[in-house]
Formats: structure tokens, C-alpha cells, sequence
């Protein structure tokens, strides 16, 4: 039998955690003599996406499709998507030992990583004697909270959107109850109890990988590093873009406007907004006579939609845009619908400037691209995110709501020109050039996430 150290790798269904865990296969398997197979668990035929993803990984590293679970159809209407997804990793648990008995006879198979929908199969992992890694793909403040929940938990009677004191998080700052991540607000939730006993198993795990580094969330780490085998290995983001002959439109327009002139606007693979709030950001965008690049959704009340699971492309009607807004604008901005290549826009030179919702992987794209930001939390752990990221970490300004939850086209107008002309601005765009530097360094030979992928490898060797 080979002995070359063999990694099973369970990403949750869904393109947002498979992408920074096929990439994070992609950086061991090029760097050590190590190799992997990825297990998807599914409901269905796999989504093109998914499959022109897994099918354009290195030869050493594999995949292997689970059998659909069919079942996911008989949740009650309405059943939230982590909810189904946790359901999905549930029942998918014996076909994950089928596959993982054929790898262990085929290969030196050492460890299971998994994320945090995945935490069910420790007990797998241990039936089969291999190490226990969390692929963590959110930040270094949202794992340290992640750490003090369960005490949290033991000391408080109430809802923490109820707390009269603000919460500290361990080498990070202290959040309002109400700003913790989603499925914490309600504790008699079915998502909490699930994020609850996900985080009282931290600590039964080999170590965590992380996609953030080190000079990113600095002292964020040092306090995890009391704690266990942290493993800060970004940031990872899609590498293999799409550099053909069919290049967006976006880009396209892109390749017209000057140099850093154009703030990107969007909110991430599912974000939503209301009518009323979609109106005031294109009033807001329009006044502030700012390049801008809109990827926009058909409004809706709920501030995340069902595209969770797949990327969405389908193409919509704007006729919810505010009456002659597209006219008006024509020379100012360029309005996409439902999906846009957000690394290549990010990466292009005329982009100097992103409205984003948050979401982790949308600021890594960010921070790699050297682009200053806007925060506008929706949901998930965001609205952490969007603190840690105007007051700790210097990412972005941040864009704030009135009393009823609704951003200002004042607001929005006073706050785009402050980013792309503004002193704050002029301020947020330097620390954006030094980190672009930073996180290249650690992913070079030498640099920190380098080291800490290299460490990882040290211990799957002991196996
Ligand atoms: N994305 C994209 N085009 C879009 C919207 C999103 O390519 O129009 C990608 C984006 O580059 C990122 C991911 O989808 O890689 C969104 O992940 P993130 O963690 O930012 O937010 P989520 O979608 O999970 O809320």
C-alpha cells in the first residue's frame, strides 16, 4: 500500500464551503507529498458549478459524489437552509463510512476534515482511527467566539439580544447581543442547539484550520494559540477564474473606466434587499456622482434568499429600479443582474472600492485584491465581521442603518464618496495596499500560513 499520507476532506453541500477546502487541498498537496480525496455529500445530480470545480483539481486529489439524500424533500416548507444542510451531513454519515472503508483499504488514510455542518462525523472519524480537523471557514474572532459560547451559554438566563452588557470576545472586540452570529439569537432554536454542541466539541479535535492569517487578525490568534492546534492557512480564495475569450460584461465596461474609480456593489452569492432599501441605495449611489458596478437582486423582505445551496445565474427583469434610474445613471454605472465574477472585477484595475455584505470570502477577495471596503452586514456572522472590520482591523467604512433597519441614500451618498475620495478613504486604501502585501507574503515560501500549512503536514505525518 502507498504511504504517502492520504486526507478525506467533508465539505457541507453548497459552493461556499467547498471552494476555500478544494483550495486548501490544492495548497497541501502542491506544497507536501500529501494527498486527498474530497467527499460531497448531496441531494441530487451534482450543479455544473460544482462538478467543473472538482473536475479541474490536481490528479492527486480525488472526489467522490455520496448518494443523494432524497429525504432533505420531506423537511417541513420553509425549513432554513443550515438546518437542511446539517440534515444532509446527518444522513449522509453511513455512506460516508462506506466511502472512507474503501479509502482505507486503497490508500494511507490519516485524517478527516470537515466544517462546521460536519462535526457529527468526529465520531466516524474516531471509529476509524484517523486524526479530527475543523476546517474553519469563517474568521479567527468568529472561532474565538465560537470558543466561549458554551460558557456564555452556562451563564446567561436570557436571549443575548436581551443582555444589558455588551460581549467580549477573546482577543477581539465586544459585540451587542442583537450583532452576534445568526444562529446564536434564538436559544430555543434547532440551529442554536446545533452551533451550541458544535462548539462544546471544539475542543475534542486534533486542530482547527483557519482561512484568515496571521497578520490579519494577529492578536486574535496569539489568544487561540492557548487553546489548541490553530492552523491560520489563508486566505484562500478561488484561484481558478475564468480568464477566456467570454469575459463578462462587466468586465468589459470595466476595461473603460480610469484607474480605481468604480466601488463594486454587492452582496454576496444570496443577499437581498427590500424595495424600499434597494431604492434608497441607487438614490445613494446615483447623488454621490461615483463610478459604481451593481450586482443587483429582485428585492426581497428577507435578507437572504434561497440560493444557498447553488450559484445563482438566472437573469431578472430591473424594472424594480426607481423610474428612470438606469437613464440617468448610464454614464455613471452599469447595473448586473443576480450574478457577476466578483475575484475578476475585484482584481481589475478600475475597481477601487467594494460595498459588500460581509460575507468572509467576499473580504479575503478584498484584502487580496488591495480593494478598500463598505460594510453592510446582512446576515450570518456579518454584522460581527462588519465591527471587527471598521473598528479593529481597519478594512472598511462602515455604511449604518437608521432605527428601522434601513441604510439612508444620505447615508449611502456621504459614505461612497468618503471611500473613493474621502481622507477615511485615502486612510482605509493604504492599510487595503499594505495587506494585499501581507497576505501574498503569507502565502510565499516562508510566509506565516505557509508555516502553518507545513505544521499541519508535520502532524498528519505522525499517523
Ligand atoms: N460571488 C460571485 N459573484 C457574485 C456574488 C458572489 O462570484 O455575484 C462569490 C464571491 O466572489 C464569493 C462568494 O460568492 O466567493 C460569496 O461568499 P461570501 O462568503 O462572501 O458570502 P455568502 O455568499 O456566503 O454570503
Amino acid at each position: 500500500m502507498e504511504k504517502t499520507p492520504h486526507i478525506a476532506i467533508l465539505p457541507s453541500p453548497g459552493m461556499g464551503h467547498l471552494i476555500p477546502m478544494a483550495e486548501f487541498a490544492k495548497q497541501l498537496v502542491h506544497h507536501h507529498h500529501i494527498s486527498a480525496t474530497i467527499i460531497i455529500p448531496t441531494t441530487g445530480p451534482p450543479p455544473k458549478v460544482q462538478t467543473s470545480i472538482l473536475e479541474s483539481l490536481p490528479e492527486n486529489i480525488h472526489h467522490i459524489f455520496l448518494p443523494p439524500v432524497t429525504e432533505v424533500a420531506t423537511l417541513p416548507p420553509g425549513t432554513r437552509p443550515e438546518i437542511q444542510v446539517f440534515f444532509i451531513i446527518q444522513s449522509s454519515l453511513s455512506s460516508l463510512r462506506d466511502a472512507l472503508t474503501s479509502l482505507k483499504s486503497k490508500t494511507h488514510l490519516v485524517a478527516l476534515v470537515f466544517d462546521m455542518f460536519g462535526h457529527d462525523s468526529i465520531e466516524v472519524a474516531q471509529e476509524f482511527n484517523l486524526f479530527k480537523f475543523l476546517f474553519f471557514p469563517m474568521n479567527a474572532m468568529a472561532l474565538s467566539f465560537t470558543f466561549i459560547l458554551p460558557n456564555l451559554d452556562k451563564e446567561t438566563s436570557c436571549e443575548y439580544k436581551d443582555l444589558p452588557y455588551p460581549v467580549k470576545v477573546p482577543g477581539s472586540v465586544s459585540f451587542r447581543g442583537r450583532d452576534l452570529m445568526a444562529p446564536v439569537q434564538i436559544r430555543t432554536d434547532e440551529a442554536y442547539k446545533g452551533y451550541l454542541q458544535f462548539s462544546k466539541r471544539l475542543t475534542f479535535l486534533d486542530g482547527i484550520l483557519v482561512n484568515s492569517f496571521h497578520e490579519l487578525e494577529a492578536e486574535t490568534f496569539r489568544v487561540l494559540s492557548t487553546v489548541g492546534p490553530i492552523y491560520p492557512i489563508g486566505p484562500l480564495i478561488r484561484s481558478d477564474t475564468n480568464n477566456g475569450s467570454d469575459r463578462h460584461e462587466s468586465l468589459k465596461w470595466l476595461d473603460h473606466q480610469p484607474t480605481k474609480s468604480v466601488v463594486l456593489v454587492s452582496f454576496g452569492s444570496g443577499g437581498t434587499l427590500s424595495l424600499d432599501q434597494i431604492h434608497e441605495l441607487a438614490n445613494g449611489l446615483e447623488t454621490s456622482g461615483q463610478r459604481f458596478l451593481w450586482i443587483v437582486r429582485s428585492p426581497n423582505e428577507k435578507a437572504s434568499n434561497a440560493s444557498f445551496f447553488t450559484a445563482s445565474s438566472q437573469t431578472e427583469s430591473l424594472g424594480f429600479l426607481p423610474q428612470g434610474f438606469l437613464t440617468r445613471t448610464k454614464n455613471q454605472g452599469l447595473v448586473v443582474t443576480s450574478w457577476g465574477p466578483q475575484i475578476e472585477i475585484l482584481s481589475h484595475g478600475a475597481t477601487g472600492g467594494f460595498l459588500t455584505h460581509c460575507g468572509w470570502n467576499s473580504v479575503l477577495e478584498s484584502v487580496v485584491h488591495g480593494v478598500p471596503m463598505i460594510a453592510w452586514p446582512l446576515y450570518a456572522e456579518q454584522h460581527m465581521n462588519a465591527k471587527v472590520m471598521t473598528e479593529s482591523l481597519s478594512l472598511a467604512l462602515r455604511a449604518e442603518s437608521d432605527d428601522c433597519g434601513i441604510v439612508r441614500k444620505e447615508v449611502i451618498e456621504k459614505v461612497v464618496k468618503e471611500l473613493m475620495e474621502g481622507d477615511e478613504g485615502k486612510k482605509i486604501s493604504k492599510r487595503l495596499n499594505e495587506l494585499k502585501v501581507a497576505a501574498m507574503k503569507a502565502l510565499s515560501d516562508g510566509g506565516s500560513s505557509m508555516e502553518s500549512l507545513s505544521k499541519f503536514a508535520v502532524q498528519l505525518m505522525k499517523k
